[in-house]
């Protein structure tokens, strides 16, 4: 990182990379955590599950894409090994035993409030210190509250045609 770029962040920039070192690590395992339930998905409505899942594996690891820049701008070096996603992570890992699509679904809702959660938090750190930094977070927090918003649509129709079923 140049020593102007450097002057012009109004913050603490190896605390920045901290934290977005952690986001690398949530991102990683939030694009595990989908693209593998994507292939095991079961039950009702399991092929548009699965293709929302695999949808969301994709632009998790974007997101993995996009930090990863801004850590090396800043002049850091993102986790290497994945053995750092389980320390360093803030949103965990659900692994998909369980492939029923309403587990899934709920598993990974939980994963995107926490995503919001941290990205939200980056996001009012960085405002008005780091203009690169705000941007990047915020295009991704926009994907995160998507995210979210979809797969409870899924959840909802899940549980709206349950309901239909059993009263036959
Ligand atoms: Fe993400
Ligand atoms: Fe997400
Ligand atoms: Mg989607």
């Amino acid at each position: 990182m140049g020593s102007r770029a450097r002057e012009i962040l109004g913050m603490d920039v190896d605390k920045l990379i901290e934290l977005l070192r952690r986001a690398y690590c949530d991102e990683w395992l939030a694009y595990h955590q989908y693209w593998l339930g994507a292939k095991l998905v079961k039950g009702p409505m399991k092929d548009a599950v699965g293709a929302e899942l695999l949808q969301h594996a994709t632009e998790e690891l974007l997101h993995a894409d996009m930090v990863t820049l801004r850590i090396i701008q800043l002049g850091g070096t993102p986790p290497t090994k994945p053995s750092e996603w389980y320390t360093l992570t803030n949103c965990g890992y659900d692994a998909p035993d369980d492939p029923f699509v309403k587990t899934l679904l709920e598993q990974n809702i939980k994963g995107e409030r926490c995503a919001i959660n941290t990205y939200k938090e980056l996001l009012d750190i960085t405002k008005d210190k780091d203009p690169i930094t705000y941007n990047t977070v915020l295009q991704i927090l926009q994907q995160e509250l998507e995210h979210e918003e979809d797969l409870q649509a899924l959840l909802e129709d899940y549980e709206l045609m349950m309901a239909a079923f059993r009263q036959g």
